[in-house]
């Protein structure tokens, strides 16, 4: 669904990302890990066509929802109002309110986006972007500021929308665990390229083994 070839992006004469190739498949779950500052938003804004490439275009097809790192609510729109924004369904206050349940968010659906707290305002933002079945499917860092408790619900979810769409989903994330846990390959973005590159089902029989994966996969 996504592919790229000599993505480049430089701000002034730094260059953040450098000649980065990859390419995601539908129904792969591709997590991207790297230092803060090494370029994961970016190269998901370019993904998502928000942000220019300097060089490489990136050519993705189907449809694509983001969740990015800030919520990016709308202020002045409720959070159900947020998550139905531009949605195609039949009633899209419904489908909206169905996500929001989804993400536990139930309570806080009439609310204004102001009001939620930090991981709230992090669930409405992935019940915004699963809630449209994407086929490319971008997640900056969606569970950082959730408990332990939620963050294995919101797993479950992505997963389970992963399992019935088989959007490709590339999720970048700080936690070396939840990358091994989730994905099917790891990416490193260091130094403006992609420096290390594995298929962690090959390498690394925990994620196989895992409990919570292995529960996990059980219920898809
Ligand atoms: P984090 O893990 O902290 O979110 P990141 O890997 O997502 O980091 P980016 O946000 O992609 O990092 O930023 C990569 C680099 O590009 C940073 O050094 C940042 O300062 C720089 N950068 C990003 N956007 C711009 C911009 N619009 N103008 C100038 N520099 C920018
Ligand atoms: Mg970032």
């Amino acid at each position: 669904v996504a592919r790229v070839r000599g993505l480049t992006k430089r701000f002034g004469d730094r260059t953040v990302l450098d000649e980065i190739d990859i390419e995601i498949a539908r129904g792969e779950f591709v997590a991207l890990l790297g230092r803060s500052g090494s370029g994961k938003s970016t190269l998901l804004r370019a993904l998502a066509g928000l942000d220019r490439a300097t060089d490489g275009e990136p050519d993705v097809s189907g449809t694509v929802s983001v969740a990015f790192q800030e919520p990016r609510l709308i202020p002045w729109k409720r959070v159900w109002a947020n998550v139905a924004l531009g949605l195609k369904a039949a009633d899209p206050r419904a489908a909206a309110e169905k996500a929001l349940a989804e993400v536990e968010l139930t309570e806080q659906a009439g609310a204004w986006p102001l009001t939620l707290s930090g991981g709230e305002a992090q669930r409405a933002s992935l019940a915004r972007a699963l809630v449209r079945d994407p086929d490319l499917l971008l997640l900056d860092e969606p569970f950082s500021a959730l408990d332990a408790l939620t963050r294995i619900t919101m797993h479950r979810l992505v997963l389970d929308l992963w399992g019935r769409h088989r959007p490709g989903i590339l999720l970048v994330t700080h936690d070396v665990d939840e990358a091994l846990l989730l994905a099917d390959r790891v990416l490193v973005l260091e130094d403006g390229r992609i420096g290390h590159e594995s298929p962690v089902n090959l390498d690394r029989p925990r994620h196989r083994d895992h409990p919570e994966l292995i529960e996990l996969r059980a219920t898809l």
